[in-house]
């Protein structure tokens, strides 16, 4: 390296609080205003479970940075997946080109997910993901000959990405529905089933479904779900049952069902796909998140055959999607690297372990006041609050416990990664507790 190549690389090193006022100079934050006194913090580095601030603070993550991180931060083998990718190549185009981390990486997404998922579309988030499987969904039912199935149906309380087609479909209150209305596709919205997740349900559960099919199947490419766990639009968990009779309705009035495992997918439940718990096959899968174990952006379409050849064999012919990044080869690695990982270790006992300590730790919110749920699955452990918290005090709280957990509105929530040892474990669940009895009235 010659002197100008290595001062680049070098850099120089920014102190803590300089970061923090360049970031509040000119940075703006997810769901957030620009500007404003808000928390915020810097991280300089992480490695297992540990977030390491640039002023040397160290927190105990129990977000795995929104579902992603489930090996933890800087694993080995990751690490070395990459590098080794990146001495063959970083990216190329996918148009016209393919590599083998790519194909590798389909293969393995075929062979994981349900039997009749066999085409793979990638992307780079999980939101185009889904504006993938709309857009899949609307093309199948053209080249059917049913032009007019351009709509979809789905269930309150959701949360399928920010762009405008997956925003379409989200909680309508949370996504703000009112504020885009001039741009948002209007779209059918049912309520989300009060059967919790190892109930049965009942049919007061899906009338509103049944009754919605019903009449407006004609304008209906796909039911949109978040399956069995509902994520950043209320951290609800549903029957499973629910799943199962969706499923079942969708076939009988011609709709395709298109379930978003973007959370869900790779563990987090208990199963390695949510769908599991119901036993059920979709038409169309989204993945995301714990694609790449948290290393780089990387988001997934699944199909079946029918509607891929459907797509393929009718007018344009062409499925009218390409993202510049689409399938870049480090994050495909990435991909690979993470899902060997998980599957070469015993994640299914690690997750009942994560489940078990949460449920028998986090008990003792049920009685504490301000309350009003407490509930645990897989590796997501939520307490429910009856008012939204100050995120002003309580973000800081967190960190002076030495954890990282990030509540939005009335959750506080942890999903950490499954790497957790026991006694990380009870660090962030004691901070739970302890910040919740501490809650001011
Ligand atoms: C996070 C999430 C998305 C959006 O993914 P991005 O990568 O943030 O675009 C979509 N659906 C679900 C269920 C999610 O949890």
């Amino acid at each position: 390296m010659n002197q100008h190549t290595q001062d680049i690389v070098k850099g120089h090193k920014m102190g803590y609080d300089d970061i923090l006022q360049l970031d509040s100079a000119c940075v703006w934050h997810p769901y957030s205003a620009m500007g404003k006194d808000q928390p915020i913090f810097a991280v300089e580095s992480a490695i297992g479970v540990r977030l390491r601030l640039a002023d040397g603070r160290q927190l105990i993550d129990g977000m795995s940075s929104w579902w992603c991180a489930i090996h933890g931060y800087n694993h080995p083998v990751m690490n070395e997946a990459i590098k080794v990718q990146l001495e063959q190549m970083s990216h190329v185009m996918f148009g016209g080109l393919t590599h083998q981390p790519a194909v590798m990486l389909a293969e393995k997404l075929v062979s994981l997910t349900p039997q009749a998922l066999n085409s793979v579309f990638f992307s780079d988030s999980g939101s185009v993901s889904v504006e993938v499987a709309m857009k899949m969904a609307i093309q199948y039912w053209h080249d059917k000959g049913q032009p007019g199935k351009q709509h979809f149906l789905t269930i309150r309380s959701g949360y399928h990405g920010d762009t405008f087609g997956a925003m379409s479909v989200c909680d309508p209150v949370t996504g703000m529905h009112s504020l885009f209305s001039a741009v948002l596709t209007p779209q059918y919205f049912v309520d989300a089933p009060a059967c919790r997740f190892g109930e049965s349900c009942t049919d007061s559960d899906l009338a509103q479904m049944k009754t919605c099919l019903e009449q407006n199947n004609q304008h209906i490419a796909a039911v949109i779900l978040e399956p069995v766990v509902q994520g950043a639009g209320g951290m609800r968990f549903y029957s499973a049952e629910y799943l199962k009779q969706i499923r079942q309705l969708c076939t009988e009035h011609n709709v395709l069902l298109i379930l978003d495992e973007i959370a869900t997918g790779f563990g987090r439940t208990g199963r390695l796909f949510a769908c599991e718990h119901a036993n059920i096959v979709p038409d169309i899968m989204c993945l995301g998140k714990a694609l790449t174990g948290g290393y780089m952006t990387l988001a997934a379409t699944l199909t079946t055959a029918e509607i891929s050849s459907t797509i393929s064999s009718g007018s344009p012919g062409l499925f009218m999607h390409g993202p510049t990044f689409m399938a870049n080869p480090l994050a495909c690695s990435a991909a690979l690297a993470s899902i060997d990982l998980l599957l070469s270790t015993p994640w299914q006992e690690k997750i009942r372990q994560i489940e078990k300590i949460l449920h028998d730790n986090l008990a003792v919110c049920r009685q504490m006041e301000g309350v009003a749920d407490v509930r645990v699955l897989g590796a997501i452990g939520v307490v429910e609050l009856d008012r939204a918290v100050d995120m002003h005090t309580i973000q800081y709280e967190f960190v002076a416990q030495g954890v990282w957990v990030r509540p939005f509105g009335k959750l506080i929530y942890l999903m950490p990664p499954y790497v957790i040892e026991e006694t990380d474990l009870h660090t962030l669940t004691a901070a739970v507790v302890n910040i919740v009895k501490n809650l001011s009235p």
